[in-house]
């Protein structure tokens, strides 16, 4: 590669997490070789590269979190750690050798189309390379986000957030605070508090969290689910139905089906049984409707707020200073390490993409979609981003299992540029006709959605965009399953 004639390549996917991993296979299969996979990290998997902090596991069980054509009988437990997951990816690269196209340690910067030549110019760490189709297969929750709280430059001690976890840290009889309840914070607490001297958790806003039915998969039951017939089947089955109970179901159809308020009500149980101190279990309890940020699953992360070492501080946190956090009541907390689960830019200007996309006409994708607000056809392309497609896009993702996702996004793909080739065309544009009418059918579901319930104002959830969208696809699986195979080849605009 020389600055004077950069490698081209016929499709470049960003990101070797499962997105682009899974739409790799997808374009293999259908006869799409000429394809470079480039990510920064320095090997596949994406969230499950980066995520090492103790404790991290799926939350969506591992019978739906896996590819439908590369189901494991292997998972050591219904919920699988982090490191089972980080196996899969590898697994998956050798299965289906993909390892001859996947370039790491290579962070994208800018790409920009340019319409004489059809070519996307991509400027990357490593130099820049051209490609005729580009594919953001980036995931939301890539960036971390730093709490914007004066003096967090300050602090003496070691600082980490939860997705570049320093594993030479040892935790063991240090003062350790944590600034979040999220579902990563959810996930460390329970597994540091017995490790440390003291620990305090910094929250701001509480979290719904049920309890996970987390058991291990024996010997036994793996042999079953690879050996009996249609019992790896059925369980998937029952672990899809499950899923798409807990989410799109409840999310999007609350107009229909108000469950919530069970589960709530179920939430509140939970906490009554976990939690000893009444003042404390008050302060674990949200006040928004379950559902307007997403809820967690864990056995023991209430109950460590029972432990004698373990604060829960929901003072508001005035400013970080270099022994530690002083919160608004002028309280000081001195601590040896603090750790940040404060969470990833999911809609920020800077995160979908990660880098500056330029249109023909010199349109910023990040700049268009803040000022006409997010919006895209099925979640994968953008009417005025010619040959660019994004397997999480706005709208896209209806909040079921990742990679049921993952796999409708790259049909939708290997659809397009498989009439691409059959055309002959080297532009393919989805039209603005076919994408406002597919905005207008999703939002049009908006009023049965749960994020209309006005306290989810007080949840602080990332969901929700700075204008107040909610950027899922209001649908079933099965609903998107059917579009990202079946749209018209009509809805895109080929050109030769
Ligand atoms: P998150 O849900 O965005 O939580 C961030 C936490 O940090 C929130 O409690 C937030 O409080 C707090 N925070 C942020 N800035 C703060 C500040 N300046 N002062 C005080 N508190 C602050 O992030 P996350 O826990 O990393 O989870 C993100 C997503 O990752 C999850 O929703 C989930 O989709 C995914 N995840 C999945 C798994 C899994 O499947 N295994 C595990 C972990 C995470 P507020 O709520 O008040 O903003």
């Amino acid at each position: 590669m020389t600055a004077s004639s950069p490698v081209h390549y016929e499709i470049v996917i960003v990101g070797a997490g499962f997105s682009g991993l899974g739409t790799t296979i997808a374009l293999k299969e259908a006869g799409f070789d000429d394809v470079l996979v480039v990510d920064d990290a320095d090997g596949p998997g994406g969230t499950w590269q980066w995520n090492t902090y103790p404790g991290v596991a799926v939350d969506i069980p591992s019978f739906s979190y896996q590819f439908s054509f590369a189901q494991r009988s292997t998972w050591s437990r219904s919920y699988a750690p982090g490191s089972e997951l980080r196996d899969y990816a590898t697994q998956i690269v050798e299965d289906y050798s993909l390892g001859g196209h996947l370039q790491f340690n290579t962070r994208v910067q800018s790409a920009s189309f340019d319409g004489d030549d059809r070519t996307w110019r991509i400027e990357t760490s490593r130099g820049p390379i051209t490609c005729s189709w580009l594919i953001h297969a980036g995931g939301p929750l890539s960036q971390p986000k730093l709490p914007d709280i004066e003096g967090i430059d300050t602090f003496a001690g070691h600082t980490m957030h939860t997705s570049r976890w320093d594993h030479d840290v040892d935790l063991t009889g240090r003062r350790v605070g944590v600034i979040g309840t999220g579902a990563t914070a959810v996930q460390v607490i329970p597994e540091i508090a017995p490790l440390t001297s003291a620990l305090t958790v910094f929250q701001r806003t509480p979290i719904w969290c049920l309890p996970k039915p987390d058991f291990p998969i024996g010997r036994p039951a793996r042999a079953a689910l690879s050996s009996i017939p249609g019992v790896g089947r059925l369980t998937r089955l029952a672990s899809q139905t499950f899923v798409e109970a807990t989410f799109p179901v409840l999310a999007h159809f609350h107009g229909w089906i108000p469950a919530t308020s069970l589960l709530e009500t179920a939430a509140r149980q939970y906490v009554r049984t976990q939690v000893n101190d009444p003042e404390v279990r008050r302060k674990l309890t949200p006040s928004y409707a379950l559902g307007c940020k997403r809820p967690s699953f864990h056995n023991s992360y209430l109950s460590t707020f029972n432990r004698d070492d373990v604060t829960l501080e929901t003072d508001s946190i005035e400013c970080i200073t270099p022994t530690g956090v002083r919160t608004a009541s002028g309280a000081e907390h001195d601590l040896d390490v603090l750790i940040l689960a404060t969470g990833f830019k999911v809609t920020d200007r800077d995160a979908l993409p990660t880098y500056a996309l330029t249109s023909p006409d010199g349109s910023d994708l990040a700049s268009h979609w803040e000022d006409t607000r997010f919006h895209s056809y099925q979640g994968v392309s953008t009417s005025g981003f010619p040959n660019f497609f994004t397997i999480f896009g706005p709208y896209g993702y209806n909040g079921a299992s990742f990679f049921t996702l993952v796999e409708n996004s790259a049909a939708h793909v290997v659809r397009v540029l498989d009439e691409a080739r059959r055309r002959d065309a080297t532009v393919a544009e989805v039209t603005s006709d076919a994408q406002d009418h597919y905005m207008d059918s999703i939002l049009a579901r908006g009023h049965l959605q749960v994020f209309t319930d006005p306290t989810c104002s007080s949840a602080n959830s990332y969901y929700f965009t700075k204008q107040g969208d909610v950027p899922f696809r209001a649908a079933t699986t099965i609903e998107s399953a059917w579009q990202s195979r079946r749209f018209p080849l009509a809805h895109y605009a080929f050109m030769s």
